[in-house]
C-alpha cells in the first residue's frame, strides 16, 4: 500500500505565485489600475482570464510567457524532495491540486523533468486560442461554501481517493503539502493517520495554529516545514515504519 502525497503548486513547489509572476511580462511589468481593481473576491480565475487577454492584446507571446514561467525559483529543498519521490515512486502516489492553470504547471514540470513524479494534476484548464491569448476556465463547480467558486481542493481530493479505491488502490495515509488559504478546506477533512504539512509562516500554517489555539478539533497530525529537505526526512520516517 502506498502513501498519497498531495501538493499545492504556488508557494509550495515553486517559491512564488505563478499568476502574479506572469505580470512581469506586461509592459512596465505592471497591470493597468482598472484591470488591477477589477478583481472580485472568489473570482480569481475570471480575473486571470482578463489578465491573460490584456497580455495577449499587448502582444505578449507564448514563448515569452513560457520563459518567464520556467525562470520561477523552486521553493528551498523542493528539487531534492521531488527527486527523492522519483526514486521512491513505488512507495508514493503523488498529485498536484492547484488554483494556477494547466499551461503554467505543464511548462514548469516539463522544463524541470518532473512530469513523471506526478500521477495527476488537478488545476484550472488553460490553452492558447487562435489569437495567441491564453484562456483559462474554472476547474469544476462545487457547493463548498468555504472555497472560491472555481475550486474546492477537498472535493477534488475526496473524488480522487474515491476513484482510486474503486480501482483497488487504497492509501495507508495522505500527506498534504501546501501553504495557502485554499489548502485549509482539504486539510481540515484529513483523517487520523493523515499528515498536514503547512509551510512555516504562510497562511495555512497560521490558520492551523489559530485553530489549535481555539481548540478546534482536527484529526490529522500537523508537521510544518521550511524546506523540502525536512519533508524528505519526515517521509523517510514514514516509509520505515
Ligand atoms: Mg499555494
Ligand atoms: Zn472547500
Amino acid at each position: 500500500m502506498k502513501i498519497l502525497l498531495v501538493f499545492d503548486f504556488d508557494n509550495t513547489i515553486i517559491d512564488d505565485n505563478s499568476d502574479t509572476w506572469i505580470v512581469q511580462c506586461a509592459p512596465e511589468k505592471k497591470l493597468p489600475i482598472e484591470l488591477q481593481d477589477s478583481y472580485k473576491k472568489g473570482f480569481w480565475t475570471e480575473f486571470m482570464g482578463r489578465v491573460f487577454k490584456y497580455l495577449g492584446d499587448e502582444g505578449v507571446r507564448e514563448d515569452e510567457m513560457k520563459r518567464a514561467m520556467i525562470s520561477m525559483p523552486f521553493t528551498p529543498g523542493m528539487v531534492e524532495l521531488l527527486n527523492f519521490i522519483k526514486k521512491n515512486k513505488n512507495k508514493f502516489d503523488c498529485i498536484i491540486i492547484s488554483d494556477s492553470n494547466s499551461v503554467f504547471i505543464d511548462w514548469v514540470l516539463e522544463a524541470t523533468n518532473f512530469h513523471d513524479v506526478f500521477d495527476k494534476v488537478f488545476t484550472n484548464p488553460a490553452a492558447f486560442d487562435s489569437n495567441g491569448h491564453l484562456t483559462v476556465e474554472k476547474h469544476h463547480t462545487h457547493s463548498c461554501t468555504r472555497c472560491p467558486q472555481n475550486l474546492c481542493k477537498n472535493v477534488v481530493l475526496v473524488e480522487f481517493v474515491g476513484e482510486q479505491l474503486q480501482q483497488g488502490v487504497n492509501y495507508t495515509r495522505i500527506v498534504y503539502i501546501g501553504d495557502g488559504g485554499n489548502d485549509v478546506c482539504p486539510v481540515t477533512f484529513l483523517k487520523k493517520d493523515d499528515i498536514a504539512m503547512p509551510r512555516k509562516g504562510y497562511a495555512l500554517h497560521k490558520t492551523l495554529y489559530r485553530m489549535c489555539q481555539n481548540l478546534e478539533p482536527m484529526e490529522s497530525s500537523v508537521v510544518s516545514w521550511s524546506s523540502g529537505v525536512e519533508i524528505i526526512s519526515y517521509l523517510q520516517f514514514l516509509i520505515k515504519e
